[in-house]
């Protein structure tokens, strides 16, 4: 009985990430382990009940990413990285694998939430891929919150550039305007877990299309206008219903050579490799052999499910019909 409810389908699956990098057993205290667990399954748990009544998996995607854009333990949203020039250049990307509808931002600076305003280039414009000023400006358009900048600053990512550019030996720019001079409790609780972090979910809706997003403040300390995997359809995002979905987090110069998302999804669609044997093969294979570190998370259309990375750790959460809820920080967790 127990192993043939194994072999059921799930008739919707969703697995959300919080960004991999250096997180080992004791790098994070108590209350900081804690925290980061159960933000992720908070977001694990509202995607999964947009699909548990029948929504879509684009619907999920953007709900759970909304949550950890808005939690600034994550760099994503509130609490991203900031560039060489202290200020908060967002990157965002969302796709759709029915359609293959894709939308992307890139470098947003006001738009409280960059993952709507990828899924609004979808529906409110004729591209793909929106950057700078321009995408801001597109997102006001279609009425998305618009904030000050400073509302993304938090002073444990602040501190990480602050180390970053003083390796660099290059100068530290002024305290953005605005900037709080106390740090919330919670702001408190981040584990800078390298130059990276970001955040996504890949989720399979009852109607059995899947979907992927992708949301990130980018690398500590990037500069000239630096864009990483993240937006990138095919690098750091990707969904087709003819293979798999999913979102990718970790140094994202090696995920663009590689075409990430997209490679895995080549490997389930054209070489019949189960879901994990593909994220398996780019990640601890290919992005390993080229020097990157990182991770990904996958769905099918079947209701496989997979996560692979190659650091110490990797913010995790997975949950599907009649599974219950898991949540992974270190390489040792299932
Ligand atoms: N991939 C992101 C970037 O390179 C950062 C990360 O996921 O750690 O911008």
């Amino acid at each position: 009985m127990a192993a043939e409810a194994l072999t059921v389908r799930p008739t919707w699956a969703l697995v959300a990430h919080g960004g991999a990098g250096a997180i080992a057993r004791g790098d994070l205290r108590p209350e900081q382990d804690a925290a980061y667990r159960q933000a992720m399954a908070a977001a694990a748990q509202a995607g999964a009940a947009v699909l548990r009544s029948g929504g879509a998996a684009m619907d999920a995607v953007e709900a759970a990413i909304r949550l950890l854009e808005d939690d600034p333990l994550f760099n994503a949203g509130r609490g991203a990285a900031f560039t060489a020039e202290g200020r908060n250049e967002l990157d965002a990307s969302i796709m759709e694998g029915a359609t293959l509808a894709a939308g992307a931002v890139a470098g947003v600076t006001t738009t409280r939430h960059p993952i709507s305003a990828a899924r609004a280039v979808i529906e409110g414009s004729a591209h793909v891929m929106l950057g700078g000023e321009g995408a801001d400006a597109f997102a006001r358009s279609q009425g998305l919150e618009q904030v000050d900048p400073a509302y993304f600053f938090t002073e444990r990512r602040w501190r990480a550039l602050e180390r970053g550019l003083s390796k660099l030996g290059l100068p530290i720019p002024p305290r953005p305007l605005g900037a709080p001079e106390d740090p919330s409790a919670r702001a408190a609780l981040v584990h800078e877990e390298g130059k990276h972090g970001t955040v996504g979910v890949v989720a399979l809706g009852v109607h059995g299309h899947v979907a992927a997003g992708t949301s990130t403040g980018g690398a500590s300390a990037k500069r000239w206008g630096r864009v990483g995997d993240s937006p990138i359809i095919g690098a750091g995002t990707y969904a087709s219903d003819k293979a798999c979905a999913v979102s990718c987090t970790g140094a994202g110069e090696y995920f663009i050579r590689l075409g990430v998302a997209h490679e895995i999804c080549a490997l389930v669609q054209h070489k019949g490799l189960s879901l994990q044997a593909a994220a398996d093969q780019v990640i601890q294979g290919d992005l390993a052999a080229l020097g990157g570190d990182g991770g990904v998370i996958a769905v099918a259309p079947d209701g496989q499910m997979a996560w692979s990375f190659n650091t110490s750790g990797m913010y995790r959460a997975r949950i599907a019909d009649g599974q219950s809820l898991v949540v992974g920080v270190y390489k040792d967790e299932t």
